[in-house]
C-alpha cells in the first residue's frame, strides 16, 4: 500500500476532470466521500489493482498475474490488449523478477 505523506490536493472527481492541468504528484480526486467526525471513507471497501494502485474499472481490459493473482492493466505491463488477449499464463513483472532472482 501507499499512502500520501505530503501535502496533496484533493479534489472531487467533477472538479478533478475539470482541470486543465493536473499534477499527478500533487492532485488526486475522490470518488468518496471523507467524514471529518469519525474520519471514515464511504465507500469503506475499496480494492485497488495493478501497480497504479486503481480500483477496478470495468471499461478496462485486465490481465491477472498467475502467481500473485493481482490483475493489471495492460498498459501498465507494457502489453497490447491483442497480446493480453492471446497469451494463457502470465507473471506480472514483479513476480517475473522474484522468479529470476
Ligand atoms: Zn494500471
Ligand atoms: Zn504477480
Amino acid at each position: 500500500m501507499e499512502s500520501i505523506e505530503s501535502i496533496c490536493k484533493v479534489h472531487t472527481l467533477k472538479v478533478y476532470q475539470a482541470r486543465e492541468t493536473v499534477d499527478p504528484s500533487y492532485d488526486f480526486f475522490a470518488r468518496f466521500t471523507y467524514h471529518t467526525k469519525d474520519h471514515r471513507l464511504t465507500p469503506d471497501q475499496i480494492r485497488v489493482f495493478c501497480m497504479c494502485n486503481m480500483p477496478v474499472n470495468p471499461d478496462h481490459l485486465m490481465i491477472c498475474c498467475d502467481t500473485c493473482r493481482e490483475w493489471f492493466h495492460p498498459g501498465c505491463v507494457s502489453m497490447s490488449e491483442d497480446m493480453v488477449r492471446r497469451v494463457t499464463a502470465w507473471n506480472c513483472p514483479e513476480c517475473a523478477n522474484s522468479v529470476r532472482a
